[in-house]
């Protein structure tokens, strides 16, 4: 029997322009695109807030992938807000506008079916709150962490704090770079290491994804795809895939952790094939083994 995950971060109405065209007020938010992605492996715990205005239909989605919405609180009032704009280069976007809503006041409470989950993915919110999750489970077998720039700058010592307790700190390179102060890879890991994560995943968008733990690095390619539509919301798809399959497997290291990182990398590469979570919406387990192996293909080499 799979494992289940406990997931706490951002649910959003997201307005996203790109290059290819644009979508208005779609299912978004770190949280959301964690557990759609874990879904597809294992039981989903999820924890978040929205506002009276979330869209029904969006809820009966995320029922429809088995997620459990027991911790998504309903507050009176607008649910989190974001609007993004990328670059003709979609490595590189703007935030247009942010409305925390009831997302600023967010409080994340564990209810008590919550509290034997094995493995809990602290997506990105303030790290503090982020500590308060993990005091709230009982015990657990594997801690995952995402973070951003803003908490990097403004909560530096409760991220520092958080850290200790992280055995997979999941962040992209110029997060990596900016916490550590190193713009070299290998260095940057190394350096976040000794703050206290067991393992380090660092996301580099079309590059792929590394991950480095104290004696080993894993690199694991991004799909190569013709059309890129959104790529929002690709790194907590990466590491939804990445913590599903850990959950599914139970193996946390050596091969099953492998397995797991391309789990990841085959959901992003579904993720940024439509707006928002429109391409997870059809997506099927089937699909993903078949790029599970296309991915096998494309990496496959002897000495
Ligand atoms: P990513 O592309 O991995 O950065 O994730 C994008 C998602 O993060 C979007 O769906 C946004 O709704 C959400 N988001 C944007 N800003 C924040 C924020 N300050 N805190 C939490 N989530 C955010």
């Amino acid at each position: 029997m799979s494992h289940s995950v406990c997931v706490v971060g951002s649910v959003a109405l997201d307005s996203i322009q790109t290059p290819t065209g644009s979508a208005d007020d779609v299912l978004g938010g770190s949280c959301s695109y964690f557990s759609v992605a874990a879904s597809f492996f294992a039981p989903v715990n999820m924890v978040g807030v929205i506002g009276s205005d979330f869209p029904e239909v969006e809820r009966s989605f995320m029922e429809s992938r088995g997620i459990n919405l027991e911790g998504l609180e309903v507050v009176d009032g607008a649910t989190f807000r974001w609007t993004g704009r990328y670059h003709e280069n979609m490595n590189n976007r703007d935030t247009l506008d942010l409305q925390l809503n009831v997302f600023g006041e967010f409080d994340p409470k564990l209810p008590e079916s919550y509290r034997d989950s094995d493995l809990v993915f602290l997506a990105n919110i303030q790290p503090g709150l982020q500590t308060s999750v993990l005091s709230q489970l009982g015990s657990y077998k594997l801690v995952g962490a995402d973070t951003m720039d803003h908490w990097i700058t403004e909560s530096r010592d409760d991220l520092i704090d958080l850290l200790k307790d992280v055995d997979i700190l999941s962040i992209n390179d110029s997060e990596a770079e900016q916490l550590s102060g190193e713009s070299n890879v290998v260095i940057a890991a190394r350096k976040i290491l000794e703050m206290g994560p067991k393992s380090l995943l660092i996301k580099r968008g079309e590059y792929g994804a590394l991950l480095f733990s104290a004696n080993d690095v894993f690199a694991v390619p991004a799909y190569p795809l013709e059309r890129v539509i959104d790529p929002t919301g690709a790194g907590d798809c990466f590491a939804g895939g990445l913590f599903g399959s850990l959950a599914e497997s139970g193996e946390f290291t050596g091969k099953g952790l492998r397995r797991a990182i391309v789990h990841g990398s085959v959901v992003a590469s579904f993720a940024v094939e439509d707006f928002g979570l429109g391409r997870l919406k059809t997506l099927t387990r089937d699909d993903i083994d078949q790029r599970y192996k296309a991915f096998m293909a494309l990496t496959d080499f002897h000495s």
